[in-house]
């Protein structure tokens, strides 16, 4: 089968026959495998010149999508980032940039 297929196959969107009753989530840990981040109509990037690495962002993400490397912000993680704004919102250096996806 082609990658074309398989993607195809992937993407095939559930109907409620194929969904537990009651919408329940049986599997517990399993949110790491829904990337959220498709919901978001913004990008957010940290901008390593201004950031004072304040961990504000990290400690308001709502989401925990803010990564560190070495007890510093490296980098926000878009495959679950849904948007929110909080983090620029809260950071004092503005030094998260915002950019139309
Ligand atoms: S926009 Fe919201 S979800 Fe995304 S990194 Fe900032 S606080 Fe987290
Ligand atoms: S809130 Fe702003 S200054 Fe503080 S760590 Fe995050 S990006 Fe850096």
């Amino acid at each position: 089968m082609s990658d074309k297929g398989k993607n195809q196959k992937s993407n095939k969107i559930k109907g409620y026959l194929d969904m537990p009753i009651g919408g329940l989530i049986l599997e517990a840990g399993n949110s790491v495998e829904y990337k959220t981040g498709e919901w978001r109509t913004k990008d957010f990037y940290i901008n390593k010149d201004e950031c004072s690495n304040c961990l504000l962002c990290f400690i308001y993400c709502p989401e925990n999508c803010v990564r560190l490397t070495k007890n510093e912000v490296s980098e926000i993680d878009l495959d679950y980032c849904k948007g929110c704004g909080i983090c620029a919102e809260e950071c004092p250096k503005n030094a998260i940039e915002v950019r139309l996806k």
